[in-house]
């Protein structure tokens, strides 16, 4: 029987994370939307993990999970699950990360393949040969913000500190995909796009294929200047979504709601209102539990989405 844990997460700390059991839950602390809660935090081994309700019932054919940055062994600013070796961190503590997200989750980090993300929309179908590229290999996957694939076994991972991740699920042909939509990725619809590769790769009906958007920037938390606001104005102008999309402050500055601008990708390639779960968790307004780019001013590390086939 699952029970219901709440603490304070003011301040990451391991011994209270020790305290909550394997499989109990955890939200006191963590700021979230509250009349819409898709997501659940699971605590196991103690590594939390998030994961996106409305996949539960697939829970026998794939796993799926996003990181937080508790639960790892990281210092600073990095701490503590810093999952990129990029960013300055010793590589044995990326490395012991990695495991120790991949043992909460259940996975295999060993085989999981990584996409390097250059705030573009190319997508790369994985295979068996690809298995280990980034971590335990040199990666010649190059320039791509979005992994598929239909082979089980394989773990497709994508990096977040406040762009949006996007996991796909097609039931019908057992296939899946992550993509990684910044606002440039949102303007360019790398969600759209990954619908359609899926549809060409895999034979997937849009309307079949379950998606959730993960933790990532709320429109409260991401103001951004005219260049940027007149970019969505151009792409959204029509779609009569204008007014959840950004808001003009009247200075030149607006907020902008890339959850709405990517669900709205997502609806415009054929994927039914009720097969997009949105985030309920802000990465800005949570900086202890998870890293955000623009709480930290870049002083940060990375948490990661993950998605493999049983
Ligand atoms: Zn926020």
């Amino acid at each position: 029987m699952m029970q219901r844990v709440q603490f304070d997460l003011g301040k990451p700390d391991l011994d209270k994370l020790l305290s909550v059991a394997d499989g109990d839950l955890l939200y006191r602390g963590v700021k979230r939307r509250e009349n819409d809660k898709t997501s659940t935090t699971i605590m196991h081994g103690r590594v939390p993990y998030i994961t996106y309700n409305i996949f539960a019932p697939y829970a026998d054919e794939m796993i799926h999970g996003f990181s937080t940055r508790l639960g790892g062994v990281s210092r600073e600013h990095l701490e503590s699950l810093n999952l990129s070796f990029s960013r300055g961190d010793d590589p044995e503590n990326v490395t012991e990360n990695f495991r120790r997200f991949s043992e909460a989750v259940g996975f295999d980090h060993t085989r999981a393949v990584f996409s390097d993300q250059v705030h573009d929309t190319a997508l790369h179908r994985v295979t068996e040969e690809d298995c280990g590229k980034g971590i335990i290999r040199e990666s010649d996957i190059r320039g791509i913000d979005g992994l598929m694939t239909d082979v089980p076994g394989i773990p497709i991972m994508t990096f977040f500190a406040d762009c949006v991740p996007v996991f796909f699920y097609d039931p019908e042909h057992k296939a899946i995909a992550l993509s990684h939509s910044g606002w440039r990725g949102t303007v360019g619809d790398i969600a759209g796009k990954t619908i359609r590769r899926m549809r060409e790769e895999f034979d997937s009906a849009p309307e079949r294929i379950v998606t959730a958007i993960g933790p990532s920037i709320c429109m409260d938390c991401y103001e951004v200047s005219e260049d940027v606001a007149s970019l969505f104005m151009e792409k959204y102008k029509d779609t009569g979504d204008m007014g959840t999309v950004l808001m003009d402050k009247g200075n030149g500055k607006y907020q902008l709601n890339l959850h709405a601008a990517v669900r709205r990708n997502l609806l415009a390639a054929g994927v039914k209102e009720e097969h997009i779960a949105m985030p309920d968790i802000c990465t800005c307004c949570n900086p202890r539990f998870l890293f955000s780019h623009r709480a930290s001013k870049g002083m940060r590390g990375n948490l990661a989405a993950v998605m493999a086939l049983k």
